[in-house]
């Protein structure tokens, strides 16, 4: 699998793997293939309405609540936050598969938080996400309407 994917990087042009790695911030091709590996398995089918129902519909990482700070009113599967996957996947090998469970190996972010969190070293790591954010949400900006 990793030959075909270096075969698809090699023969040049646009690849999906080149849009992966650019999305992924990295130019190595097993930390490709992790980012890959987790970004289906927190697009899997149901994951992600079953995590933001269990976890809650509030960024775990600056504390955005779309419902309170964008009075977000539709419903739970179009809510613009993600589910982020925790559970190591680094020593995973090809084809293998390990069970994850729901919400406990999930974090709920909003998009920036998402893909903060994708940047750091360890993609686990909430405490030094939440030591990051140096902001509040303001329920003083005045509305205009
Ligand atoms: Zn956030
Ligand atoms: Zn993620």
């Amino acid at each position: 699998m990793l030959a075909a994917y270096k075969a698809l990087v090699d023969r040049g042009g646009r690849t999906p793997v080149d849009t992966m790695m650019e999305e992924a911030g990295t130019t190595d091709i097993l930390e490709t293939r992790r980012y890959i590996l987790s970004r289906r398995i927190e697009r899997a089918k149901n994951v992600r309405v079953r995590v933001l129902e269990r976890r809650g519909l509030k960024c775990e990482g600056c504390g955005l609540e779309p419902i309170e700070h964008y009075r977000y009113e539709g419903p739970i599967k179009n809510i613009p936050l993600d589910v982020h996957h925790t559970k190591p996947i680094r020593e995973l090998s090809e084809g293998e598969t390990r069970r994850y469970q729901i919400p406990e190996d999930f974090l709920v972010l909003c998009p920036t938080c998402h893909r903060m969190i994708h940047k750091q070293k360890d993609e686990a790591d909430i405490d030094l996400l939440k030591r990051s954010v140096s902001f509040f949400h303001s329920k003083k900006i005045p509305r205009q309407f």
